[in-house]
């Protein structure tokens, strides 16, 4: 029986006791793992010690697919009907509703996300996408298919087995509910590992999965280390698919062990770097905020974050300015301040990381236009950084920094502006900023990645489809595609037989 951490908040936003399990959530109970191994968290808004959390080493791993295994041979996958499953979803939707607040609490402590910004996002968004797919649940059918003469055949769509979903720390519940309400809605049965460093959303949402009456192994959470708990779990071969979300480097190695081991299903939402365009006849003041909130929202660790700016020539200097002036308003601060925009880097290792990029960028002979510092205080927190006259193989304009850099860079023609926004090993989304819709419709047309935004920037939305191409992985989350990632199809051939005694 693992222990229940309470920690009381009094802040400006929130002011409350927050109580969450600290084990691993195996067969409906929280258990410590068996080596007894545990891991610290810390809040990355001061670096404060939060609390210890159990580590699920190989043994755990097999323990929960194991029981997710159980789960959908004698219960969750074969009891439970679809309207049934649907009314699950949707009774978890109401108690995450009821704790909203709590939520939110938690993901300001732990992963130093705003309170507010979780509280009228994040976690809504949480609750929308649990009754998304609870609608779809019963709706996810076959067709007839007529064939020859006294034969038809019909499809079905079957779950798939026990599912490992795999998530990183930058938005922990969400990311995570993207794929497990897809996958609980079609019947699978989930094995969640969550990041290290932010399984306490993740465990509280276990205990409302209980609390909702889910039976035991439908939902499993294991939080561990991503070189043991997240490579048993892909390399595992009960494991009939891996929902990945996390950086390029990390999806490459899950497939070769999804190959290496039982051939199992894959989807990979991967890193990006993805492009805004900025045509002279854009709305200049709208441009400017919504290219803002692209860069810096979550302080750029957003896997859609528009970091490379490509700027009509016409326009450049006069939207440049603008935006420098508005990076340098940004108000930053902890998890629980109000009337924050952005707030710290998950850790230490992350702050060392984008503060060696920008170190970079001076050095490839860039300018800083403003930011390019850590803030004086504690936590992990570094100023909103932009860059101008960007050499092209500098890594500040290739490679996903994952932190509040962007740079800007000056074109001339549409067609300039489409080769240098493709020119890049990823593909998650591209923003288009203009007044033309001639403009839009050839321009998103021509740019390689998953989504295009028009005159805004990558707000996402559980109706619709998510995902990226090139090595910004493949696989669709959310919307109704997402479904068909969490079912095969079988297809049933019948002979209907003439000579039936009547
Ligand atoms: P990461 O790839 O290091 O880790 C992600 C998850 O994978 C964590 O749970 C980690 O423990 C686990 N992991 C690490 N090594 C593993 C291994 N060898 N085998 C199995 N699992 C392993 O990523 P991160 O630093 O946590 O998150 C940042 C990255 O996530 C960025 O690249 C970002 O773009 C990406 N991301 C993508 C999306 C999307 O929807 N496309 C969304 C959010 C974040």
């Amino acid at each position: 029986m693992a222990e229940v951490f309470t920690h009381t908040v009094q802040s400006d936003t929130f002011t409350g006791t927050l109580s969450v399990p600290t084990g691993l959530f195996i067969d409906g109970e929280f258990v410590e793992s068996a080596t007894r191994a545990v891991i610290e968290l810390h809040n990355p808004s001061d670096g404060s010690f939060i609390t210890k959390v159990s580590l699920a080493g190989k043994k755990d791993i097999d323990a929960a697919v194991d029981s997710a295994e159980r789960a959908f041979e004698r219960s969750w996958g074969t009891n439970v009907s679809a309207p049934a499953r649907g009314r699950l979803l949707a009774k978890l939707a109401d108690l995450v509703e009821q704790s909203i607040d709590d939520f939110a609490a938690l993901e300001a402590l732990n992963a130093g996300r705003n309170f507010l910004h979780a509280r009228g996002h994040d976690i809504l968004d949480v609750i929308s996408t649990l009754r998304y797919y609870a609608g779809w649940a019963d709706k996810h059918f076959g067709q007839t298919i007529e064939t020859a003469d006294s034969r038809f055949a019909y499809t079905r769509h079957e779950p798939i087995g026990v599912c490992g979903i795999i998530v990183p720390w930058n938005f922990p519940l969400i990311l995570a509910v993207w794929s497990i309400a897809p996958a609980l809605a079609t019947g699978n049965a989930v094995v969640l590992k969550p990041s290290e460093l932010t399984p306490l959303t993740a465990l509280k949402l276990a205990s409302l999965v209980r609390a909702a009456g889910f039976p035991p192994g439908a939902f499993n959470v294991v939080q561990g280390y991503g070189a043991v708990a997240g490579e048993a779990l892909s390399a595992h071969m009960r494991v009939r698919k891996i929902a990945f979300t996390g950086s390029t480097a990390v999806g490459r190695r899950i497939m070769e062990l999804a190959a290496r081991s039982n051939l199992k299903r894959v989807t990979l939402e991967l890193g990006g770097k993805s492009p805004a365009i900025v045509f002279d006849d854009a709305d200049v003041e709208s441009a400017v905020a919504e290219i803002l909130k692209g860069m810096f929202t979550r302080s750029g660790q957003f896997c859609a974050a528009g970091t490379r700016i490509y700027v009509q020539e016409g326009i450049y200097d006069t939207l440049v300015p603008l935006l420098v002036h508005a990076a340098q308003s940004i108000p930053l601060g902890s998890g629980f301040e109000a009337d924050i925009a952005a707030g710290p880097l998950i850790s230490q290792t992350q702050l060392d990381r984008v503060l060696g990029y920008i170190e970079a960028g001076k050095g490839a002979g860039a300018t800083l236009l403003t930011g390019g510092t850590r803030l004086d205080r504690p936590g992990y927190f570094v100023a909103p950084t932009l860059f101008g006259d960007v050499p092209q193989d500098a890594s500040i304009l290739r490679e996903e920094i994952f932190g509040p850099v962007g740079v800007v860079v000056k074109f001339n023609t549409e067609s300039e502006a489409l080769r240098l926004a493709n020119e890049s090993t990823y593909g998650l989304v591209g923003h288009v900023y203009t007044q033309s819709v001639d403009r839009a419709l050839r321009v998103t047309r021509r740019l390689q990645a998953g989504s295009a935004f028009v005159n805004m920037f990558a707000f996402l939305d559980p109706h619709v489809p998510f995902g990226g191409v090139k090595q910004s992985g493949f696989g669709r989350q959310l919307g109704q595609k997402a479904l068909d990632e969490y079912t095969v199809l079988k297809a049933v051939h019948i002979r209907v037989l003439e000579n039936a005694r009547l």
